[in-house]
């Protein structure tokens, strides 16, 4: 037993023996996790001590019409969730987003972030440090890019204060999401500048990176794509389909998201964005940590004219269809469903995922001002 759970063995009698031996010593019976359908050594990157798989059940929305830059066209969306009522509710978002015409997407930064902080004299040291940075950016470009064919560094800001030092490097990391590229990256250049400099790293990470932490920082500077999306639903879908008003939508909208939001000194200026990336993200292999910065977006509505108008902003969609989870079997068949498996599909995978929380967001604040949030749990999740 001792064997099996210390064992590293990633084959398929590995996983076998450790289940075994986890079932002898906890005396749980783990029939439904014991069922595998792919070769345990295909996850040897993605997970120590593997005993099976947990099943987490997969529905999809759409077809949700996207007219992105990188987008185009009729999409279907995996979620996987555990949430009675959620798919159902985005779903009716995306009829009445493709009723309208589509949603329009775009990309306006990309960048992933990774910042080290450094211990230095003071603070005299540590701008001489910056200025070292400043004045060799190239090389210590070349440094990072060492380490990844598909990285590469864009920029590297300084934030001091009393003796630590922390650089923020951003990164154009392709189509992977990018933290382990980052991560390496910036270790590659950070030793450098321990070198040339004479200053010691403490961490590759000084948390102004910030990764799995809500922050003021990425909600205004961006980490992964800042994702916008909008989208002006006519006043028959919104009082036909979504049966509610324009006028109560945006006023739930107002002392709801924005008002509420700002109540709270909430990160997370929306309905339930996070909702819909946790469920993406399960279904796509992205990191689900990673739902907290991604769940920190903004939506807003306005009337026009007679119409609904509505926006998400998503200042911080770390995302990618290459690396980490996405190389599972059941991740990519479920990437593959919007033809976004591999490389060059990562801002097109962002677009789309930014297009469904927009249908999130559409429903759940026509459920709320129509009264029917409530309604709808007790019937679709009880
Ligand atoms: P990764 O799987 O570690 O790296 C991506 C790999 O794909 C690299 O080997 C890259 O090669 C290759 N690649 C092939 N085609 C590519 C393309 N078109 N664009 C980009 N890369 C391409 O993935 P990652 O996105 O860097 O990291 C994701 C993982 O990091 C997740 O499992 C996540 O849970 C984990 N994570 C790590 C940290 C951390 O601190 N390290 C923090 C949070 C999350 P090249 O490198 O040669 O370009």
């Amino acid at each position: 037993m001792t064997g099996g759970l210390k064992n590293r063995g990633r084959t398929k009698e590995d996983v076998e023996e450790r289940r075994k031996g986890l079932e002898e010593v906890t005396g749980a019976f783990l029939e439904h996790i014991a069922h595998t359908s792919f070769d345990p050594i295909m996850a040897e990157k993605n997970v120590e001590n593997m005993v099976g798989c947990v099943q987490v059940p997969l529905g999809f929305v759409g077809p949700l019409l996207i007219n992105g830059d990188h987008a185009k066209g009729e999409f279907f969306v995996p979620m996987a969730t555990t949430e009675g009522a959620l798919i159902a509710s985005v779903n009716r978002g995306c009829s009445a987003i493709s009723a309208a015409g589509g949603a329009e997407v775009l990309i306006i930064k990309d960048e992933m972030t990774r910042a080290p902080v450094f211990r230095t004299k003071g603070v005299r040291d540590s701008k001489r440090v910056v200025d070292f940075v400043n004045s060799h950016i190239q090389e210590i470009k070349a440094e990072a890019e060492t380490t990844t064919r598909h990285g590469k560094l864009i920029k590297v800001r300084a934030f001091a204060t009393g003796r630590s030092l922390y650089l923020r490097f951003s990164y154009d990391t392709g189509d992977a999401m990018g933290m382990n590229m980052a991560t390496i990256a910036t270790e590659a250049a950070s030793r450098y500048i321990e070198r040339e400099t004479g200053i010691s790293m403490v961490s590759v990470s000084g948390n102004l990176c910030v990764d799995k932490k809500p922050s003021a920082m990425n909600f205004i500077d961006g980490r992964g794509k800042i994702v916008l999306a909008d989208v002006t639903i006519p006043k028959d879908v919104v009082e036909g389909r979504l049966r509610t008003t324009v006028d109560s939508a945006v006023e739930t909208c107002y002392r709801k998201n924005l008002v509420g939001s700002a109540m709270a000194m909430s990160f997370g200026h929306n309905a339930h964005i996070a909702n819909i990336l946790a469920a993406v993200f399960i279904a796509t292999g992205q990191d689900p940590a990673q739902v907290v910065e991604g769940s920190m977006g903004m939506t807003t509505c306005e009337r026009s004219g007679e119409d609904l108008y509505l926006s998400v902003r998503l200042p911080s969609l770390e995302v990618g269809t290459v690396g980490g989870g996405t190389r599972l079997p059941c991740q990519k068949e479920a990437l593959s469903l919007m033809d976004c498996v591999g490389a060059g599909k990562a801002k097109k995978f962002a677009e789309i995922v930014a297009g469904a929380t927009l249908a999130g967001e559409l429903s759940t604040l026509a459920a709320q001002s129509a009264g029917e949030l409530g309604k709808a749990h007790r019937e679709l999740g009880r």
